[in-house]
This record gives C-alpha cells, structure tokens and sequence, in this order.
C-alpha cells in the first residue's frame, strides 16, 4: 500500500492568509503545508481521504492521475471544499467516484451543495454517494476498511483503518472502541493540530498523542493537520523516537 499526504496543514493552512507564520519559521520548505487531505493506493484502487480547498493543486504537484473513491471524515471546510470540483474530476476520468462518509457528514454535505445531490443532476456529474457505519467494517471497491468516529468540537469525525495503516484527523479523544480498532496497528497517521501548545479547541496536541500511542502501541506515530503553531525544527526536537511530523508530499509505502 502507497500513502501519500497531500496536506499536512490545519484548516487555515500554513503560512495562513496575509503571510501570517506565527510560530513558524519562514524559511523552512516543511512549514509550508496545505489542508489537510491523503491519497492511499491499494489493491490498484485510488483513493483520496479528504479533499479541502487545495485539492486540484495537490492532486496535480503529486501527478495523481486518477481517483476511485474519496472517504470524507467530516463536514469542516478544510476537508470537503472541493467536493464540487470531484464531479468535473468525473467528467475527466470517464467514470465515477464513489464518495464515501457517514449518515451525519452526508446530512450536512446535502445541506452545503445540494446541487451534487439532485437526481439526474448528480448521476451526470457522477458522483456516487456512500454512506459508510459510524462504527465496523465496510468495502470499498473491493477494499475493505474499518471505521469509527471521534469526538472534534460539536462534531464528530470519521476514521479511517487500511490493512496495517489508520488515519485519524480532527480529534480531542479517542474512544474506547476507536482504540481496539486502532490497536498494534503499524503505521498512525494522526492529527497534532496543536503540537507543544495544547489549546482547548476539539484538537489534540503531542502529549495527547502520546498518551494513545501508549495503549496503541504502533511501530511508527506521524503527525499531520499541524497548525501554524507547529514549528517544524523546534516540534520535531521534542518527539519520541518513533514519532515523526508529516510535511506535504511525504509518501511511504507499508
Ligand atoms: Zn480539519
Ligand atoms: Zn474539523
């Protein structure tokens, strides 16, 4: 399986509007980071976990050429502002894309572009809207992956387990069910939007991490939907060593 982080920025990316770098230094390439949003290749099947505002310019730097399936995690800006775009994505590719989220994210996603769900409308566009359990297992194109959701402000948010990698993005706690599902897996791509400065904001932040990581025991922790914050020299002085900062077009295999 290939992962590829297309974004490793919080929702208002880094630096955020007007050049503002806060706590970053400016001259670090790996400060740079777009939303938040990963591609996984698997069984030859393409699928993309997310897709914010700078979804086509991470699609195109990372010379993705074609998309089976998006999982969306929740209804934030930061993660589906390029919804609209997927179904001219579709037009492109001569075939559908299978949007998968939960019976929650739907609702709201119904809400903020009902145009991607009318009727004819949507079949032309090509859009095929899934809706995945808040908890359990489900197949997408012939993949099988396993879920559960989070708690994040008012919201709660899907994640996403792939064989032995799991994505968690947009959390303040891990549930009980949430850690069974995610334990001994060997790869954790997870949310740090807070890094060494923990704020009570429906985020999480290192110590956080390292307390799940205790229970859950994966071979390697890398931490993603960093915000401004987040300087990258000065965080990744202070991580365990098998915890890493993702930086945007970070790719692996496992
Ligand atoms: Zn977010
Ligand atoms: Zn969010």
């Amino acid at each position: 399986m290939k992962v590829i982080v297309l974004g490793s920025g919080s929702a208002y990316g880094c630096p955020m509007i007007f050049n503002n770098w806060r706590n970053m230094t400016p001259n670090n390439p790996k400060n740079v980071r777009n939303r938040a949003a990963i591609y996984l290749e698997v069984k030859s099947k393409k699928f993309a976990v997310d897709c914010g505002p700078e979804f086509r310019l991470q699609v195109n730097q990372n010379n993705i050429s074609d998309l089976d399936a998006v999982l969306i995690t929740h209804s934030h800006y930061d993660h589906i502002a390029s919804l609209p775009e997927l179904a001219r994505a579709c037009t492109l590719l001569n075939h559908p894309i299978e949007i998968w989220c939960s019976g929650e994210t739907q609702k709201d996603l119904k809400q903020e572009y009902p145009f991607l769900f009318n009727g004819e409308e949507q079949e032309g566009r090509g859009l095929h809207w899934r809706v995945c359990p808040d908890v359990g297992e489900f197949e997408v194109c012939g993949v099988m992956i396993k879920t559960f959701q989070v708690p994040h402000h008012r919201w709660r948010c899907s994640a996403f387990c792939c064989q032995n990698f799991a994505y968690v993005t947009d959390w303040e706690e891990i549930p009980e069910e949430g850690l069974k599902i995610l334990h001994g897996v060997q790869t954790l791509l997870i949310e740090c939007n807070n890094g060494l400065y923990p704020e009570n904001n429906g985020h999480s932040d290192l110590e956080k991490v390292k307390k799940v990581a205790e229970v859950i025991e994966p071979e390697q922790v890398i931490l993603t939907h960093l915000s401004a914050r987040v300087d990258f020299e000065e965080t990744s002085a202070a991580l365990p060593h098998n915890f890493e900062l993702a930086y945007d077009g970070m790719s692996f295999e496992i």
